[in-house]
């Protein structure tokens, strides 16, 4: 699988764009705030059905009009396929309502969930520095795009949690308002508590999998000194071995525990949505130890886990989408990153300036300016 061909309609700052691309590497580079950021996220968007950097879809479209269209072409050895997101801005509404996306493969509509796994990406850009340091939701957020691209049920099983999640959390706070009575909060329990060890179980086998991988790399970086270790901590269940219907059972448990707490808040306090990954670095929690060196050496090592394990587990190499992250590494670190892509996966790197980039892979790229919206060969 690679990417053929990227086509973008009134998407962020690009007005029209076809570009054809390498089965290799291929590098955008120009100043700053001219769209390489944004061309990245178009892929990204295309193969998460979500961009990376907003929630609020009606950002994508570009300043003063209604639409907005991304085309990835993406041939597999079956032939081509056309994936395409739509996003249409609803001027009369407002938050995520505001806009409407729409996916179609070949033509043909698609339901979100059912597009993941067409177009599998890696992203790595500066935001992840922060994986380590920073709070829960960027590690979940790693889990939960990692295990929709292995698996597109898992997607459909968060975006079931979710929606369960909201009516359960709308429950409570009508219960604390006094406007519903408890009765039925027990059905959207057990509801909540069924798909949410669903995700828990499936979340602990995955890092359990994971964890080798990531740990083999940060030892290499660590010139053999680190053991790195990842340790899932699910809110509200112990997991290790346990089966669905058990894990189901102490988090319906735990709820019931905090009830008083939920209605108060109006909140639901224990499941997926709260749960953690920790790394530990030689028996000691990154987040709270690292030195920035460790920090930057663990962030590597779990993407290019990330990458490995979608490519071991498909079959398939994932499409490496490198944002901005050359001029961040130190020239050890930099070099592990490029033995990865050799011969390795298909890459799109961007850099402000060429002199970021190594020349080993400025030989092998098809190199492209990109300026305000529009990119040169
Ligand atoms: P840097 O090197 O600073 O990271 P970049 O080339 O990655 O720059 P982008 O993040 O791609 O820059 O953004 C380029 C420009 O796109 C910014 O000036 C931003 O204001 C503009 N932009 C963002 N959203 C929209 C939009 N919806 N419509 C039009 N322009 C937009
Ligand atoms: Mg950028």
């Amino acid at each position: 699988m690679f990417l053929a061909n990227v086509s973008l309609f009134d998407f962020r700052n690009y007005a029209e764009l076809d570009l054809g691309l390498e089965r290799s590497a291929t590098v955008f580079f120009g100043g700053n705030a001219q769209g390489k950021t944004n061309l990245l996220e178009a892929v990204a968007l295309t193969a998460l059905t979500r961009s990376p950097r907003t929630q609020q879809a009606a950002e994508l479209v570009r300043f003063g009009q209604q639409a907005a269209r991304v085309t990835c072409g993406v041939q597999t050895d079956a032939g081509r396929d056309a994936l395409e997101v739509r996003i249409m801005v609803n001027p009369s509404a407002s938050g995520a309502a505001r806009a409407s996306r729409r996916f179609t493969v070949n033509g043909i509509h698609r339901r979100a969930t059912d597009m993941m796994g067409a177009l599998r990406v890696v992203l790595f850009w500066p935001d992840d520095l922060q994986l380590i340091k920073g709070s829960g939701d960027g590690r979940r957020r790693f889990l939960n795009t990692l295990l929709s691209q292995v698996d597109a049920g898992h997607a459909g099983e968060l975006n079931r949690y979710a929606h369960l999640l909201e009516q359960r959390n709308a429950l409570l706070r009508a219960i604390r308002e006094g406007r519903q009575s408890t009765d039925g909060l027990d059905y959207w329990t057990t509801a909540l508590a069924d798909s949410g060890a669903t995700i828990m179980v499936e979340r602990q086998r995955r890092l359990l999998e994971l964890q080798p991988i990531a740990a083999a790399y940060h030892r290499e970086l660590s010139d053999d000194r680190e053991r790195l270790e990842l340790r899932y901590r699910p809110a509200g269940a112990r997991i290790g071995e346990a089966p669905p219907d058990l894990v189901s059972q102490q988090l319906k448990a735990a709820m019931s525990d905090a009830r008083d707490e939920e209605i108060a808040r109006g909140q639901t306090v224990v499941g997926p949505q709260r749960d953690d990954v920790e790394v530990w670095l030689e028996d000691h929690e990154a987040r709270l130890f690292a030195s920035q060196g460790q920090q930057r050496s663990a962030v590597l090592s779990l993407k290019l886990a990330e990458l490995q394990y979608l490519a071991d587990v498909t079959g398939e190499q994932p499409v490496l989408l490198l944002d901005d992250v050359m001029s961040e590494l130190d020239p050890a670190r930099r070099e592990r990153l490029l033995a990865a892509l050799q011969p390795g996966p298909q890459a799109l790197i961007t850099a402000a300036d060429l002199n970021d980039l190594p020349r080993s892979i400025l030989e092998r790229a098809a190199v492209f300016r990109v300026e305000r919206g529009t990119i040169h060969a």
